[in-house]
C-alpha cells in the first residue's frame, strides 16, 4: 500500500456555545489514499461533517477551534498553514461536495460560469477557454446537451443534474482528495445510484482519494473499500469494507447494519437504534454508545474504551501515526467487548450485563 495522501490524526474540534463549550470531535483518525473510497458513517452529529469541513478549512471561525490534532498532506500540516496556502489547498488539492445543491450554487449565476470560476481565476483561463472547460466537465459528469446548457441557471436543473454540476465544480481543479457529503440524501433511488456511480467511475479515471460521508449504510456496500464509524465525535471501528459488513465488532456498527432495508424482511418492523445520541454537552461517563448499547456491562459506565486492533499483534495499543489501510478481516474497534475478543473478532461480553442481552 502507497503513502495516504491525506492523513487525519487525533484530531479535536470544540464549539463554543451558550452552553459551555462542547467536543465535537474527540480524536479522529482516518487516512485517504489514491484511487480508493473511505466511507465515513454514523448518524447525524456523529462528527462527519464536522471533519470533513475541518480538513477543509471551513469550520466557523467564531464557534469553533482545533484545540488538537494534525490533517497531513503532504507532508504538511494543514492546521498550521497561512489562511493563503490554506485556500490554495483547497480546490487544487482537495475539493467538496456540498449535500444541498441548491443552497451550494448560486442562483443568478450560469452553471458555466460556477463550474470553471475557481479554475479561471487560478489558471488564468480567458472567457472561451473557462467555457469549454465547464462544457468538457458538464460532459464528464453525464449533463447532456452540455454545450447549450452551459449558460443555463441552476433553477433550470433537476435535482440530480444539480448534483453533477457540484461534482463538476469539484473537478475543475483535478483535486487529489475529493470530499463528497451526503451527496445523494436529497435524491431519489435511482438518482442516488446514478451519482454514486459517477463518483466511483470518475475516482477510478482520476486516481482521486474519495471520502464519502454518509448516515446510510446501504449506500456504502458497494462504494467503500474502507469504513469508518463514527458516533458522538469518535471513530469507533474501521476497516475493510468486507470485513465490517462480514463480522461488525462495535455494537453500534452491528447496530447501523441491522437497520439496512432487506427485501427478504418485508412486512416486518425495520430494526432501529433505540434512544438517540446524547446530547454532546452532557455526554454519558464511560462509553458514548453505552445508554444504547444491548451489550453494555458495568465497566463501560467508568472507562472510556480504548481504540484496539483486532486481529492483530498490537491489540491494547493505541494504532500508530503511519498505520496503513487496514487489510481484509482487520479492524480497529473501540469497545470494551473487543478486549475480549477472540481472533476472529467475536467478544464475550462480561457479566453484570446493564443494557439488556447480547445478541
Ligand atoms: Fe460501549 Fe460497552 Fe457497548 Fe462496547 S459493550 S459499545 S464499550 S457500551
Amino acid at each position: 500500500m502507497t503513502d495516504a495522501l491525506l492523513s487525519v490524526r487525533d484530531l479535536r474540534v470544540q464549539f463554543r456555545t451558550r452552553r459551555g463549550p462542547v467536543t465535537a470531535l474527540d480524536g479522529v483518525d482516518y487516512d485517504v489514499y489514491a484511487g480508493r473510497t473511505l466511507a465515513v458513517v454514523g448518524e447525524s452529529g456523529s462528527g462527519k461533517s464536522v471533519t470533513a469541513r475541518a480538513i477543509m478549512g471551513l469550520l466557523p471561525r467564531r464557534t469553533s477551534t482545533v484545540t488538537g490534532g494534525r490533517i497531513m498532506l503532504g507532508g504538511r500540516d494543514l492546521l498550521s498553514m497561512s489562511k493563503s496556502a490554506r485556500q490554495a489547498v483547497r480546490g487544487e488539492r482537495i475539493a467538496m461536495v456540498f449535500q444541498d445543491a441548491l443552497s451550494a450554487l448560486n442562483p443568478v449565476l450560469p452553471v458555466g460560469f460556477q463550474i470553471s470560476e475557481g479554475a479561471r481565476k487560478r489558471r488564468h483561463l480567458d472567457r472561451r477557454a473557462a467555457r469549454q472547460l465547464a462544457v468538457d466537465l458538464m460532459d464528464q459528469v453525464g449533463i447532456p446537451a452540455a454545450k447549450a446548457r452551459v449558460g443555463a441557471f441552476p433553477h433550470e436543473f433537476s435535482g440530480g443534474m444539480r448534483q453533477r454540476v457540484l461534482i463538476a465544480m469539484a473537478l475543475a481543479q483535478d483535486p487529489e482528495i475529493l470530499i463528497a457529503d451526503e451527496p445523494t440524501t436529497a435524491l431519489d433511488v435511482t438518482i442516488q445510484a446514478q451519482i454514486l456511480r459517477l463518483l466511483t467511475d470518475l475516482q477510478a479515471q482520476r486516481q482521486m482519494g474519495l471520502v464519502l460521508i454518509t448516515h446510510d449504510m446501504g449506500v456504502v456496500a458497494n462504494t467503500a473499500d474502507e469504513i469508518a464509524v463514527m458516533y458522538c465525535g469518535r471513530i469507533v471501528e474501521q476497516g475493510s469494507c468486507g470485513a465490517i459488513f462480514e463480522s461488525p465488532a462495535h455494537p453500534y456498527t452491528q447496530a447501523l447494519l441491522d437497520s439496512i432495508p432487506r427485501p427478504e424482511l418485508r412486512g416486518t418492523l425495520l430494526p432501529a437504534i433505540p434512544g438517540s445520541p446524547p446530547d454532546p454537552a452532557h455526554r454519558p461517563s464511560g462509553c458514548s454508545f453505552r445508554t444504547r448499547c444491548p451489550r453494555a456491562f458495568a465497566a463501560c459506565v467508568d472507562e472510556p474504551p480504548v481504540v484496539r486492533w483486532l486481529e492483530d499483534p498490537r491489540v491494547g495499543q493505541p494504532p500508530p501515526a503511519a498505520e496503513p489501510v487496514p487489510a481484509a478481516g482487520q479492524r480497529l474497534s473501540a469497545c470494551h467487548l473487543c478486549v475480549r475478543a477472540e481472533p476472529n473478532g467475536a467478544g464475550t461480553a462480561g457479566g453484570g450485563a446493564i443494557g439488556g442481552g447480547a445478541r
